[in-house]
């Protein structure tokens, strides 16, 4: 009830705003008696995005959904209505992100949707950084997760081992160069597929890349992300211009 003033609920975050703004860009506005509305609603419920929910009965229920299809109404200038209110700097951000490119919008929100039904279920425990990506921070969570499977980057190495010594393909480094015993057989394992790839596929060897520790954290900043041929002119440029003092 209004008058018993629960607490606010979680602002939307991107990977609620995803699946909406789908939603909005094929139906339009639609209320809450709505099918497609209240389905949206059973998605957003089950992804496991904020761990507190202050107003229970009303998080995410068909009429927020309904009001936050109005709100990119409000954002359309191909919507003929006026008035609509406003939402959030987040909703200006999703819709300038994927208005126009609908077809990875598409595929965002059904990787978003595989893992509220558990076809693909998501990791639970937050990753660093995971509030930057513009696929929203539960895609990211399954991405890290693929890119520690052990059984994968092994592998990756004894491939790398088989053609010569185990270095960062960006950089080159060598741990075990630098480290010693320490270092021996160690690298990063850097997925280069979108995080929108869809399904549980079988990942190729060759989506996979290499990398020291410093040029895989760079390989998962910017949007989109650098990969390894832009990495690698990323240091040669650089490497014009600055001096390292010895
Ligand atoms: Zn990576
Ligand atoms: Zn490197």
């Amino acid at each position: 009830m209004a008058d018993s003033k629960p607490g606010r609920n979680p602002t939307w975050a991107v990977d609620e705003l995803v699946p909406a703004l789908d939603l909005y860009l094929r139906s339009g506005l639609l209320d809450d008696s709505s099918a497609e509305v209240q389905e949206l609603s059973n998605v957003l419920n089950a992804l496991p995005i904020h761990t507190v929910h202050p107003d229970v009965e009303r998080f995410r229920n068909p009429n927020g959904v309904a009001l936050k299809l109005a709100n990119f109404a409000a954002l359309d200038p191909n919507y003929p209505g006026v008035g609509m209110s406003r939402g959030s700097r987040a909703d200006g951000q999703v819709w300038d992100r994927y208005h126009t490119d609908r077809d990875e919008l598409r595929r965002v929100a059904a990787g978003l949707r595989a893992g509220a039904s558990g076809e693909e279920p998501f990791p639970v425990l937050p990753e660093e950084g995971e509030d930057e990506i513009s696929e929203g921070r539960l895609l990211y969570r399954r991405h890290r997760t693929r890119e520690r499977s052990r059984a994968l980057s092994n592998r990756k190495k004894a491939e790398a081992r088989s053609r010569g010594q185990l270095a960062g393909e960006v950089c080159g480094f060598d741990f075990q160069v630098t480290y010693g015993e320490l270092g021996r057989d160690f690298i990063e394992c850097h997925h280069v597929r979108p995080l929108s790839a869809s399904g549980p596929t079988t990942t190729r060897l060759k989506d996979l890349a290499l990398l020291c520790s410093n040029c895989h954290r760079m390989a998962h900043r910017g949007d989109p992300w650098p990969d390894v041929e832009q990495l690698q002119s990323l240091i040669d440029a650089a490497g014009k211009h600055t001096s390292v003092p010895l």
